[in-house]
């Protein structure tokens, strides 16, 4: 026996289930029943007629993790990945993880668009992206998030990831150039230590103005590359 929603096996032992056009289905666990309530009860059961069932869905998001969705309300965070528009109106970008295929798109968008204060929803499927804008005064972004979580679907803040990765590119690319900057700075002293001490009487002017020469390009990198962002 599969679950009504997630189409993953009911445990033995389990017996829940939801109404579906005047029939019982069993669902495998209470996070697929809110669900599937949830879905059938706002009259967006087209879903369950129109998706894509080669492709399983992930656990739905347990009632305990939308505790934590009130952190995304905070200012610090928001101003991270929500865009103030001069309308008034709030703009964000968000990952979805476990969207599928496009009635997935079609069910987000309408369930959205039930709550008032929302302006717009967009689902881009391929990407996994829903561009969602909100007016603040009459609704939170945690508000959007549990109403996702409520249609099973788990939403992260997408400009909060590539920020990171962003941070991650540019924390690499400056451990090259130090990197650069002190192998070359190495060699430069090697040469100025066989300039100043010892050998110096005993080169001819052509040598040394030669290893001046040599310090001077590895020198240039030190300049032109690795003190680049400084
Ligand atoms: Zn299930
Ligand atoms: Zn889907």
């Amino acid at each position: 026996m599969e679950c009504f929603h997630c189409l993953q096996p009911v445990p033995r032992g389990v017996n829940l289930s939801v109404e579906y056009k005047g029939s019982e289905k069993p669902v495998c666990c209470a996070g697929c029943q809110a669900v599937a309530e949830t879905i059938i009860e706002h009259r967006l059961h087209a879903y369950y007629e129109h998706r894509d069932i080669s492709q399983l869905q992930e656990t739905p998001v347990l009632p305990d993790e939308l505790n934590d969705l009130n952190l995304y309300d905070h200012p610090d965070l928001q101003k991270e990945f929500v865009r103030h528009e001069g309308d008034g109106t709030e703009v964000a970008t968000l990952t979805i993880e476990n969207i599928t295929c496009g009635a997935c798109g079609w069910l987000i968008e309408r369930e959205l668009m039930r709550l008032k204060g929302i302006h717009k929803a967009i689902v881009n499927v391929t990407s996994r992206r829903l561009q969602v804008s909100w007016s603040p005064e009459e609704l939170k972004l945690s508000n959007i998030l549990r109403a996702l979580a409520g249609i099973g679907y788990k939403a992260l803040p997408f400009q909060a990831n590539e920020a990171e990765q962003q941070y991650a590119r540019q924390r690499k690319s400056y451990i090259k150039r130090l990197g650069v900057a002190g192998i070359a700075t190495m060699q430069v002293m090697m040469i100025a230590f066989g300039l100043y001490f010892g050998v110096v009487s005993d080169l001819s002017p052509d040598l040394q103005r030669f290893l001046w020469g040599v310090s001077l390009v590895f020198a240039t990198p030190v300049i032109l590359y690795s003190a680049q962002p400084f």
